[in-house]
């Protein structure tokens, strides 16, 4: 073939790879360049094969990386295009790569107040574990996922794991409990939901960030065993179920290790043993090093470019870094893209559905109530009866406490304690919903008087009580991000308070708004208790529902109640040294701190016996155990059949034979396996 005709063929070939060709879809929307890689019947490893075969190292280090993020430090210039979330990566249009729009969305998306959008606020993740309903958890997910799309994102920066080890941690809200199976297939659930809807999902924050205290520094010592069976458990379920593109990199060094420096977390388990096709990317400040990272195989450093920016190209330059494994990291940034469907349906900004947001936020926070007590059956409460409430402490008159820090879901209208004018939501303040328990339970009650009590002076609070035929306390902790609580109590006069009122009114109820467990030396005083935790947009209405019996209660604790702070694995969590962590606010000093801070140590001794199993093989008794919750109506058990085959299956036959619908979730331990106590776990039949 002559010269000519070889190039003209040549040319045409290349054309075809490297131009656009604009298409106009039919609704005249605007034309989308078609590329080789936009055939979406090839596979997202094929597709992100031929994108980086485009790419320039410029334009691959460009996705390796974060712009900034208000208050953590400078933004960078390239951070115009950011929709206002968390995380904003550049995207590469001269190949038609979308930019990567990330927002936190533990609960729901955060940023609305900044932003000027809504948000539904679920109830907090905790909750929805107490639900143990995996259907529920792809609502949940789904739900986070068309609002994020409705905002204009495309990544979800949810899908938090970490297992309850220590039951004063900060962030407990924010995660799925103490038993690895229950925590990863539920977050396996939530993240399918969120990806279903065309984004790029997220689990986090591997792996052992089980403390606030010191987290860009303690390290955490535990062999290899006991975080296998325990907290990476719960990751490798929720990745094999859920199939996050992006597992986050935490803060904390596991045995000497940086967690985003770690060979062992990120290659060893994730991508050889699980076989993880998606990207590690780092917690926010969470990268510490260049080539050690980059080996490891963290895939890209969020939200700066300190490491995977112009140093990581000098690296890359002088042989320090191999281009093989930046290709590594672009590969899999590009794939997750392809394997979610941001890249052929991109997200469009529209109106988010706030009703059915309500509805369903509703739904599951009335699934996730946990009737812990229910002496004289004190609930439900009978509306055609009752005469009188005094509804006594918890702001319980505009609102309900909702969780803190990056997983904080702005309401609309702002805070409803704080004064107005100030902005939605500040770090550091205790946010309550405006969703007011006093006139949901008005509203259920017409015709008694229901009147509210602050709780801050004990005996105009004992008066109230006294007078009414029902005293119901709300009680709450604030829980958030970047802090533990110093013990297990309520804080303030709250636990005074409580005892004050049951002993004016021998009907007390007590509400709990909490995003972990407390300790309850009042228990043996009250009639009713209920764990309402943080219930998300709908509280209000789901209480109300709960309490005069609309809706059986059938959530069931995900986490153990113990009896006193003195029966934990760890008397205290372990603290840095004075002096040795940047002030909060000192960008300066957090800058440096990127280098690595000195660790501090801390030994997971209890090894497998995270939670339940920690009480179990302990003889320990507990206030409330674990896979605990009363109903108002009841059930039977019946015909329970084991077959052993490869699998052991249980079946059995649950009733309900009491008067009241309900839902159960029937769940076994089988002793053969509780018998040794490292290994028990839990089967659970799903919601009946
Ligand atoms: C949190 C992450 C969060 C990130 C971005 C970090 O401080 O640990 O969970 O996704 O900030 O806001």
């Amino acid at each position: 073939m002559p010269l000519i005709a070889r190039m003209q063929r040549g040319c045409i070939a290349l054309s075809l790879l490297c131009f656009a060709i604009p298409i106009y879809s039919q609704s005249g929307e605007a034309p989308r360049p078609v590329f080789a890689w936009s055939n979406s019947s090839m596979s997202p490893d094929e597709r992100a094969t031929l994108v980086l075969k485009e790419m320039t190292l410029d334009e691959k280090i460009t996705l390796l990386h974060g712009t900034g993020h208000h208050g953590l430090g400078p933004m960078s210039p390239l951070s115009a295009g950011a929709n206002g979330g968390a995380g904003y990566v550049v995207g590469i249009s001269r190949l038609g790569i979308p930019g990567i729009q990330m927002s936190d969305a533990a609960y729901g998306v955060r940023s609305s107040g900044e932003n000027g959008r809504y948000s539904t606020a679920l109830p907090c993740n905790l909750a929805a574990a107490a639900t143990w309903d995996l259907h529920g958890a792809y609502e949940y997910g789904a739900l986070i996922g068309r609002e994020l799309r409705a905002q204009g994102f495309n990544m979800s920066l949810g899908g938090g794991v970490n297992l309850t080890r220590e039951p004063r941690n900060g962030r407990n809200f924010e995660y799925l409990g103490e038993d690895p199976i229950l925590a990863g297939r539920l977050v396996g659930q939530l993240i399918r939901g969120t990806q279903d809807q065309h984004m790029i999902g997220d689990i986090k924050h591997y792996a052992l960030n089980n403390q606030e205290t010191g987290r860009n520094a303690v390290n955490v010592n535990i062999d290899e065993r006991s975080m296998r069976e325990t907290d990476l458990l719960a990751f490798e379920i929720g990745i094999r179920d859920g199939n996050p593109a992006g597992v986050m990199c935490s803060y904390n060094r596991v045995n000497g290790e940086y967690a985003c420096d770690n060979n062992y977390l990120l290659t060893d388990v994730l991508k050889q043993d699980w076989k993880f096709p998606g990207f590690v990317l780092s917690d926010w400040g969470a990268a510490h090093s260049i080539a050690k990272a980059s080996a490891a195989g963290m895939d890209h450093e969020e939200p700066n470019e300190y490491f995977y920016g112009d140093a990581l190209k000098k690296a890359v330059k002088s042989g320090q870094v191999p281009m093989s494994q930046v290709d590594d990291h672009v590969h899999r940034i590009l794939r997750a893209m392809f394997a979610t469907g941001v890249i052929d349906d991109p997200p469009q900004k529209s109106v988010v559905d706030v009703m059915s947001g309500f509805e369903t936020a509703q739904r599951i926070s009335e699934q996730s109530m946990v009737l812990l007590k229910n002496d004289k059956d004190q609930l439900p409460l009978d509306a055609s009866r009752v005469k009188s409430i005094a509804i006594i402490g918890g702001h319980a008159d505009v609102g309900m406490i909702s969780g803190g820090g990056s997983a904080q879901v702005d309401p609309p209208g702002g805070n409803a304690i704080m004064p107005p004018g100030k902005r939605a939501t500040k770090w550091g303040v205790p946010v309550w919903f405006p969703t007011s328990p006093l006139k949901a339970i008005r509203a259920k009650a017409p015709n008694a008087k229901v009147e509210f009590n602050a709780g801050d002076d004990l005996d105009s609070a004992a008066a109230a009580a006294k007078s009414a035929d029902v005293a119901i306390v709300f009680a709450w902790r604030a829980e958030s991000e970047g802090s533990d609580a110093p013990n297990l109590s309520l804080p303030g006069n709250q636990d005074a308070l409580i005892a004050k009122v049951a002993a004016a009114n021998p009907n007390t109820v007590v509400v709990l708004e909490t995003g972990n467990p407390v300790l309850m030396p009042w228990i043996g005083q009250v009639n009713a208790v209920l764990e309402a935790w943080f219930a998300g947009s709908s509280g209000d209405k789901a209480l109300a529902n709960i309490l005069f019996g609309d809706v059986n209660p059938s959530g069931k604790l995900p986490i153990t109640f113990p009896k006193r702070e003195a029966d934990l694995p760890h008397l205290t969590i372990e603290k840095p040294a004075p002096g040795s962590m940047p002030r909060p606010g000192d960008r300066e000093a957090w800058r440096k701190a990127l280098e690595g801070l000195p660790a501090f140590q801390t030994k997971y001794d209890e090894g497998l016996k995270v939670g339940y199993k920690w009480y179990d093989a302990e003889r320990t008794p507990v206030l409330f155990p674990f896979g605990y919750g009363l109903s108002y109506t009841t059930y039977s058990y019946s015909d329970l059949k084991v077959a052993q085959g490869e699998n052991l299956t249980a079946t059995f036959t649950v009733k309900n034979t009491g008067n009241r619908a309900g839902t159960e979730m029937p769940k076994s331990t089988p002793a053969c396996l509780r018998a040794q106590a490292n290994r028990r776990n839990v089967w659970w039949g799903g919601r009946r």
